[in-house]
């Protein structure tokens, strides 16, 4: 069963360590995991450092836009500007082209024609998922994110693409749980060119 964590890495929503990017990059390198990143343009920009190990770390390395606006609130013009300045400030952070891999913030515009047609356009194609453990709710604790992330694969089987954020604290707590879980299911974990 081949699994692909992937990480949306943004500027958070919540009070959280700051340092939880980097926490999830060591547990991942600490266990030649390869995973993929969706990376802000602005939070690339302001973490060049950090961008650049994720890349140096052979994850696979997308765009999830300049900010998290909804997609389908912006113009054509503003969905092409928000895709080419992140892609612009991802390249120049991580020393990488994150084409073809893009994610929508909060999925929005994923269904919606004119939204791909522009990403498209940009040379880029949408990557969904297919479990959301909804990470990013303070709700959510280290156990029951574990648990999540162990029975949705169950159920998906090959090719389980994991929804997951670089910020929460849960999720740089939970990972070393999940890997140890994943690994005891025989998963392998891929980035998603490997799907
Ligand atoms: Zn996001």
């Amino acid at each position: 069963m081949r699994v692909a964590l992937t990480i949306d890495t943004e500027h958070p929503d919540r009070p959280c360590r700051p340092d939880n990017p980097e926490r999830i990059a060591g547990l991942l390198r600490a266990r030649g995991v390869r995973a993929s990143f969706f990376l802000q343009g602005r939070w690339a920009t302001a973490h060049p450092a950090v961008a650049r190990a994720l890349a140096a770390d052979a994850h696979v390395i997308g765009n999830h836009a300049t900010a998290h606006a909804r997609m389908t609130g912006l113009t054509d013009d503003g969905v092409r500007a928000t895709i080419t300045e992140a892609g612009e400030a991802i390249a120049g952070a991580a020393g990488v082209d994150p084409r073809p891999w893009f994610r929508c913030p909060y999925g929005d515009g994923m269904d919606d024609a004119r939204i791909l047609g522009l990403i498209d356009e940009l040379g880029y194609r949408h990557i969904g998922w297919d479990i959301d453990p909804n990470d990013w709710d303070d709700a959510v604790g280290a156990g029951e994110l574990r648990a999540r992330v162990r029975e949705g694969c169950r159920e998906h089987g090959d090719g389980v693409r994991v929804l997951l954020h670089s910020w929460p604290d849960v999720t740089a707590d939970a990972l070393p749980a999940v890997l140890d879980d994943l690994r005891a299911d025989g998963a392998e974990l891929v980035g998603i060119d490997e799907l």
